[in-house]
Order: C-alpha cells, then sequence, then structure tokens
C-alpha cells in the first residue's frame, strides 16, 4: 500500500540558527508523537542539508529534501546544485517542479523530465509537483491540464522508476493564500490524476503512489484533507515553519 507522506517546504526562510533549532523542535516532536508508518520529511534551503541531515537521520521515518536539483549531471553550470552531491551528503528526497520555480525560473516540463531522470538515477526520491492556476481552474480545463504535467515529466519512466515518484497536487491559487481547495476539490483531482496514472501504469501502481496535497494547508483543516480516500499526505509551506503546527499536521491521519 501506499505511504503516507507529510512534507514542510520551508521555502526561502530561516537563518541558520532558525534552521537548526526548527530541525531539531521537528525531529523531536516527531519522534516522540507522530506514529512511525507515517513519513515525515523537511525540505530547508539548501544551504542547511548537509548539517540538518544529521538530524533527521536519527530516526527511520523522517527524511531530508532538497527543494530542486539540477537538470546536469556536473560541469560548468555556475550555482547549481547535481543530484549526486545531494545524494553524497545523505539527502533522501528531491522536490521538482514547484510552482514557484516553474514562475520564477521558468522551468519546463521537458526540463523537470530531465530532473526526474537524474533525481532517479541518483537513488533520490523526487516529489514531482503539479498544480493549476486559477485562470485555469475558472476556466474549466484544470483537470486535463494536471494530468498533462504529469504525462510530460513522467509517463517516459519504466515501471520500476515510475514506482519510486511521489506526487504532490498544488493548486497555484491555494499556495501562501490562506485559500484551501475544499476536500472535494482535492479528492477530485487526486483521484482523476490516479486515474490517469493507471491508464499508463495500472490501476495496482497507481494505487502504490503517494499523491499529497499541497496549498493553505494546516494543523486546522489538514485532517478533513487526509481524510480524503485519495490524498495520502500534504506538501506544506507556511504551517511547516512551526515546528508545533507542522508535528501536529503529521499526526492528522
Ligand atoms: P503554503 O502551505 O504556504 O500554502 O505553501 C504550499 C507549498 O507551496 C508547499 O510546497
Amino acid at each position: 500500500m501506499r505511504k503516507q507522506i507529510v512534507a514542510g517546504n520551508w521555502k526561502m526562510n530561516k537563518t541558520a540558527e532558525e534552521a537548526l533549532i526548527l530541525a531539531s523542535e521537528v525531529v523531536n516532536m516527531v519522534k516522540d508523537e507522530v506514529n512511525t508508518d507515517v513519513q515525515v520529511i523537511i525540505a530547508p534551503p539548501a544551504i542547511y542539508l548537509s548539517t540538518l541531515q544529521k538530524y533527521t537521520e536519527t530516526a527511520p521515518n523522517i527524511g531530508i529534501a532538497a527543494q530542486n536539483c539540477s537538470n546536469k549531471a556536473s560541469g560548468a553550470y555556475t550555482g547549481e546544485i547535481s543530484a549526486s552531491m545531494l545524494k553524497s551528503i545523505g539527502v533522501t528526497h528531491v522536490i521538482l517542479g514547484h510552482s514557484e520555480r516553474r514562475e520564477y525560473f521558468k522551468e519546463t516540463n521537458e526540463q523537470l523530465a530531465e530532473k526526474v531522470n537524474i533525481v532517479l538515477e541518483n537513488g533520490l526520491t523526487p516529489i514531482f509537483c503539479c498544480g493549476e492556476t486559477l485562470e485555469l481552474r475558472q476556466g474549466g480545463d484544470f483537470l486535463a491540464f494536471v494530468a498533462s504535467q504529469l504525462t510530460d515529466s513522467l509517463f517516459h519512466l519504466s515501471p520500476e522508476d515510475f514506482a519510486k515518484v511521489v506526487i504532490a497536487y498544488e493548486p497555484i491559487w491555494a499556495i501562501g493564500t490562506g485559500l484551501t481547495a475544499s476536500s472535494e476539490q482535492a479528492q477530485e483531482m487526486h483521484a482523476y490524476l490516479r486515474g490517469h496514472l493507471a491508464t499508463k501504469y495500472g490501476q495496482e501502481a497507481a494505487d502504490n503512489t503517494s499523491i499529497l496535497y499541497g496549498g493553505s494547508c494546516n494543523e486546522k483543516n489538514a485532517q478533513e484533507l487526509f481524510a480524503c480516500a485519495d490524498v495520502d499526505g500534504g506538501l506544506i509551506g507556511g504551517a511547516s515553519l512551526k515546528s508545533r503546527e507542522f508535528t501536529n499536521i503529521a499526526k492528522s491521519f
């Protein structure tokens, strides 16, 4: 069966000292309070990954993710960080295709397909993000649009590689806005995406794929969202910056 996962995307927040405090609080609370069947992941800014990895490796159900990585293996790409570098410091997951990267850094489905490949080649787990704008949601084409993001960046994968991918549905209109998708809206999309995955990889593989919800998820709405049949956890932004709230979200299954 598929895993229940709660991942905290810290985005570009926290100084070194604040990051150490947040990570140690999260790790301690998760060890004490969260069911070990739930996988908890923190995704701090890249500069802190090496230090914070040492905290997360103290518990088997806690992982650490980068927020991005290069689509190239190595070489003259100033400022970039490769998947093999992430692997070499003990990173376990990489968030790919977050809407902020797609919007501000112009990442395309094609580049994301390359990133997915290189992350998998290095034995890391991609957390592949997808989601529609408000315009698309209101225009009515949103289900097909989000499905095409999966087609374009994932459907070249072999069944063995696809089985390692985690998907995060993040409606752009719900990110950082306080506007959460309703549980009906989340369930509709998640069920649709699972059906779409089944057309390519079969029902069993689709049933085994964790699909997380992201977008103004917090300790108040997590329980209702996670209770949806096809919502397998969350990718948490703002609420992951508070150890108590993030832990409460991880306890919301
Ligand atoms: P918020 O939880 O702050 O809306 O952010 C969601 C997100 O983008 C997680 O990747």
